[in-house]
């Protein structure tokens, strides 16, 4: 896998939460949480399987809604928000990465990176233009007419990372993103986020893997329902 190309993002956006309350019935899984996430910088939540770091990277990324608290992009608190500005604010600000890379098997690489640009109501030939481009730009250029299948493990997490980005999100917010991944290409993908980092994006990633916090700019843990500075 070659190296991610060096391209500067001319977009910014702040993201922050202020006093989040997360409930599922009783349980108690998010006790407010405030907290700024650095601009241009990668930013890992950690802490063990069950602790709340899905819930909390759901709702920051609009995916999930807070009891109470508030979630600020650019300043706005994008909690009472309608589905329509909701799915556009998705698809042009924020960029999601799961643990499995989410790639639609009967779809070449190229035409799965494309997708959120066709969604988005962009004509074929630009949206593939762009797809290329992202895929260049994070080294798969040899690989944009394969299927998902004939890629490995840690390029199709390259290319959902690329989908992810293809509208030029300023905002990229990752779930376990290493989960299926072994210790090489864990690495791999760890380095692609602080060399976008570094060209301008924002990272939040939550995970597991301790292994993180060595690439990260930021590291809290999320522990006892609460959020401690750990770096
Ligand atoms: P993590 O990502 O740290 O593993 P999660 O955010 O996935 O943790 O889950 C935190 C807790 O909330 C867990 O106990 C989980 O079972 C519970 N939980 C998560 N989503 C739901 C839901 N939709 N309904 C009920 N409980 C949930």
């Amino acid at each position: 896998v070659g190296a991610v190309q060096k391209m500067y993002y001319l977009r910014r956006m702040k993201l922050s939460v202020r006093d989040i309350h997360k409930s599922y019935g009783s349980m108690e899984v998010l006790r407010g949480i405030s907290v700024d996430v650095a601009e241009s910088a990668v930013t890992a939540i950690v802490g063990p399987s069950g602790a709340g770091k899905s819930t909390l990277l759901h709702i920051m990324g609009t995916l999930d809604r807070p009891n109470s608290g508030s979630v600020l992009i650019d300043g706005v608190d994008v909690t009472s928000l309608r589905d329509k500005a909701l799915s556009r604010l998705r698809n042009t600000t924020l960029g999601f990465v799961f643990q499995s890379h989410r790639l639609l098997p009967e779809f070449s690489i190229v035409e799965n990176v494309a997708m959120p640009c066709l969604v988005g109501g962009m004509g074929r030939r630009q949206a593939m233009e762009r797809a290329r481009c992202w895929l260049e730009r994070l080294g798969l250029a040899e690989r944009l007419d394969h299927r998902p299948s004939e890629l490995s493990g840690g390029e199709c997490q390259r290319a959902a990372v690329a989908r992810a980005l293809v509208n030029d999100a300023p905002l990229l917010l990752a779930d376990e993103p290493t989960g299926n991944l072994d210790a090489a290409r864990k690495e791999q993908v760890f380095k692609d986020f602080a060399a976008l980092a570094r060209q301008g994006l924002t990272v939040l990633m939550v995970t597991h893997d301790v292994h993180a916090a060595n690439f990260a700019d930021a590291v809290y843990t999320l522990e006892n329902q609460q959020l401690i500075r750990s770096n």
